[in-house]
């Protein structure tokens, strides 16, 4: 049998690319349904989106969209490589500071297809602020599309501050443990493909306390934004991953029209 088909997210990843106009092309994932899902996740940082992202990816065959995924690999492109924006933006990453609106949306625009033509998408970091909402709202409308739901995922501080500090990522596969949670097998070493185990800049403590007070500032009023759309959908981010995805899916087959 085939392996399952996973869109390897190019596109997304790295947008129009410099040496042409024509846009970076994902290997392609067959449509799985006629109406695709078409989710935002939200949730304070370390509450786990990322890992519920992945899961639902492959659940839902929909594309994992993550912002903090495209700054992470334009941080990996050479210097020379780098707008001045993309630069000035990995200097507010890596403070732990939310990276200007104005540099987002253009980041965002010029991968609107990835939005508007694709076989359903998981925005993961996107939108952060009221303003990038309302950015995303009219590409929607403008594109007669409409969100599915918006899944908050909820969490106590203390819990989110222990995951945070906790968190190492495979430099390879991009897998993540946690040193208390969910330990590797063997010290910094990826259980999956061997890869070194690192600690993401933005997650050292004192980064840590300006990425949670940029949530609270910033990106909690989204909740009220998206509550008033009726589209917000909270789970609670306790339990092991595939528990938190079978709340989510439980969720999603009782309050939208559709099943998963
Ligand atoms: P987290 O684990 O904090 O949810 P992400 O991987 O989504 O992290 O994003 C990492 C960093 O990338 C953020 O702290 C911020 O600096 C920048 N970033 C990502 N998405 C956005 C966005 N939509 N608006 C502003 N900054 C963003």
């Amino acid at each position: 049998m085939n392996p399952p088909l996973k869109n390897d997210r190019l596109e997304w990843l790295q947008g129009p690319t410099a040496t042409s106009d024509q846009a970076a092309k994902c290997s392609a994932v067959p449509a799985k349904r006629k109406n695709p899902w078409r989710l935002v996740l939200l949730g304070a940082p370390g509450v786990g989106k990322g890992t519920q992202a992945e899961l639902l990816t492959e659940r839902l065959g929909a594309c994992h969209l993550s912002t903090g995924d495209v700054f992470r690999a334009a941080g990996k492109t050479p210097d020379c490589d780098k707008s001045a924006a993309m630069k000035a933006a990995l200097e507010y990453m890596r403070r732990g500071e939310l990276v200007p609106d104005s540099t987002v949306w253009d980041m965002v625009r010029e991968r609107s297809q990835c939005i508007l033509n694709c076989a359903g998408f998981i925005l993961d970091g996107f939108p952060r602020t009221l303003a990038q909402a309302e950015s995303l709202r009219k590409l929607m409308e403008d594109g007669k599309l409409a969100l599915s739901a918006v899944i908050n995922y909820e969490l106590p501080l203390h819990e989110i501050v222990q995951r945070l500090s906790g968190r190492r990522t495979c430099e390879k596969c991009k897998s993540v443990f946690n040193v208390k949670e969910r330990p590797s097998k063997a010290e910094g070493v990826c259980d999956h493909c061997a890869g070194r185990l690192l600690q993401r800049e933005d997650d050292r403590p004192e980064a840590i306390s300006v990425r949670l007070e940029a949530y609270e500032r910033l990106t909690a009023p989204l909740i009220r934004f998206y509550e008033n759309l009726g589209l917000l959908m909270p789970i609670a981010a306790r339990g092991t991953p595939d528990e938190i995805l079978a709340r989510t899916i439980e969720k999603m087959n009782t309050e939208t029209a559709e099943q998963v």
